[in-house]
């Protein structure tokens, strides 16, 4: 489905994502996890058209996406929850959630997924009129997926949701990533919290310093001793 080869970034004279290779297939969950800086966050905006490779191809459904606009993107199916939620903060919550389908023309399947959204965040439904600078952060979490979910994508791309958030939250925004996954969305998520990450994901990637050092199932990963001594604490 999604297709990353010898993917390079840099930022003037930071070579951030050292030539990497990585693959999402339809209806998985695929995790990045790494230290701070690896460059995880810098993959996920290469692939929202966020930032250009300076080289390596993406490709999504065979399309070549590298010259693509972060809109054209989005338009395309790949839809991006940015680290630190970036809500708009001087509108309600509802328009926040409408921003998410301003490229949509289908009324009708906005208006279903807008009711879709009010049932897995109920509380966005409670809060809709409320100035989405008043929202917990947890809270703020919500609308940031419930607005990348407005624009029905087929990927979601989601930047550390579990930054901030309290340990019970991450629990709740986990298993809700779980089931949004499991309703047909296939998953790229990047984590600090490795823990959490691996136990939902069918594969992951670690990164150290703008490489792929390790990959392999969740479930490898989470019972490699490498992993446990650098990432796991134990
Ligand atoms: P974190 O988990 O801390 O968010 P990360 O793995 O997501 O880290 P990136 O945010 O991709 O890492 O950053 C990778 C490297 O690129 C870092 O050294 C960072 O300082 C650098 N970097 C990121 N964005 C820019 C930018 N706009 N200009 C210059 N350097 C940048």
């Amino acid at each position: 489905m999604l297709k990353v080869e010898g993917l390079n970034i840099k930022y003037g004279a930071i070579h951030a994502v050292k030539g990497i290779d990585l693959e999402v297939n339809e209806g998985e969950i695929v995790t990045l996890i790494g230290a701070n800086g690896a460059g995880k966050t810098s993959i996920l905006k290469a692939l929202s058209g966020l930032v250009k490779p300076s080289a390596g191809t993406i490709t999504y459904d065979g399309k070549v996406l590298n010259k693509c606009s972060a809109q054209d993107i989005m338009k395309l199916g790949i839809s991006h929850v940015p680290e630190g939620r970036r809500i708009f903060a001087g509108m309600t919550v509802l328009e926040n959630l409408e921003l998410g389908a301003y490229q949509r023309k289908d009324k009708d399947g906005i208006k279903r997924d807008l009711e879709a959204v009010y049932d897995r965040f109920p509380i966005l439904k409670d809060r809709s009129k409320q100035n989405a600078a008043t929202l917990s952060g947890g809270e703020q979490q919500m609308l940031a997926m419930g607005r990348a979910l407005m624009a029905n994508p087929k990927i979601l791309l989601l930047d550390e949701p579990s930054m901030g958030l309290a340990p019970i939250l991450v629990k709740e925004i986990f298993n809700i990533i779980k089931d949004i996954n499991a309703k047909g969305t296939t998953v790229l998520l990047v984590e600090q919290n490795a823990r959490m990450a691996l136990s939902i994901a069918h594969r992951a990637y670690v990164m150290e310093t703008g490489n792929i050092v390790m990959s392999g199932t969740g479930k490898e990963l989470s019972e490699s001793e490498e992993i446990q001594k650098a990432y796991l604490g134990g």
